[in-house]
């Protein structure tokens, strides 16, 4: 009986690392699987495929240069959100952007794209090269493995804001958090947007920079049609309102809760 599918080493995979029923991990995978995590032929591992199908494998052959092993079942991957949430987030120093994208991984983010704000310190976290990137979308890789996701949050270059909030607004829900909002919760504005239960929910969430949102922005976001919401009285750090914002609409949408949990722990 495959053990508790929470419990199994999980790694995702190109298409072509499994032919008709047959999985094969080369290169640094390979090498992963045999030297870093040390385990046999005769365990099982995940292996998550890019439309986010779930292979449950049980290893036969491992070495550093290969590793094979034979699909044992296949399923959607439980874990993944229905909501696709995009965090647009206010440019921060590099390291807080990892953070944000670690935690955000996590609560279930599926697009991160860090934005340029007016207030944004534009010195610090600008300069994003293929490297920076590169970097990034590991860390979203290593976070969406350990999390059990289905898919890895695709992490997108750095915008500027006036180039991506009309657009936001225009393809769906989009809420902007503003700690000068003194009416409405996120609860209310999910309860403003879920008039229209559809297929495929998305929802774009906005944060500011350190120094916070410029008035000209917060008016422009509620001219095209996004939301402001409060996130409560106090002020939170901007690497902490990201991941916050996400948690909090997940859980107003039934999402974080246990019957979830069970799902994943299923297989044991
Ligand atoms: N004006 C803030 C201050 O006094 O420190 C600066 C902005 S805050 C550090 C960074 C961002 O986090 C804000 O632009 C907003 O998007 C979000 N944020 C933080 N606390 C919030 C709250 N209580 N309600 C809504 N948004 C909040």
């Amino acid at each position: 009986v495959a053990e508790r599918s929470s419990a199994l080493h999980r790694f995702f995979i190109a298409d072509d690392v499994i032919d008709r029923g047959v999985a094969s991990l080369v290169g640094d995978r390979a090498h992963q699987v045999a030297r870093v995590l040390r385990l046999r032929a005769g365990e099982q591992v995940i292996l998550v495929d890019a439309g986010g199908l779930e292979h449950v494998v049980e290893l036969s052959e491992v070495s550093a240069r290969l590793v094979t092993g034979n699909v044992q079942s296949t399923r959607p991957s439980i874990a993944e959100p229905r909501l696709a949430i995009t965090l647009y987030q206010g440019l921060v120093a590099r390291e807080k952007l990892e953070w944000v994208i670690q935690k955000g991984t996590e609560v279930g983010i599926a697009r991160i794209v860090p934005v340029r704000c007016a207030r944004s310190n534009v010195a610090r976290g600008e300069s994003v090269d293929d490297r920076r990137l590169e970097r990034w979308r590991r860390i979203a890789t290593e976070a969406a493995e350990q999390s059990g996701r289905g898919r890895v949050p695709e992490i997108r270059p750095v915008v500027a804001l006036a180039d991506v909030l009309a657009d936001a607004a225009a393809t769906g829900p989009t809420l902007l958090a503003w700690e000068g909002e003194r009416a409405r919760s996120v609860r209310d504005a999910l309860r403003l947007i879920q008039t229209t239960p559809c297929v495929a929910p998305t929802l774009a969430l906005f944060i500011g920079p350190e120094g916070g949102f410029a008035p000209e922005e917060i008016t422009l976001a509620a001219t095209l049609g996004a939301l402001t919401v409060s996130l409560g009285p106090r002020i939170l750090r901007t690497e902490t309102a990201g991941p916050v914002l996400a948690a909090l609409a997940l859980y107003e949408l039934g999402d974080m809760a246990p019957g979830r949990m069970s799902d994943v722990g299923a297989e044991g």
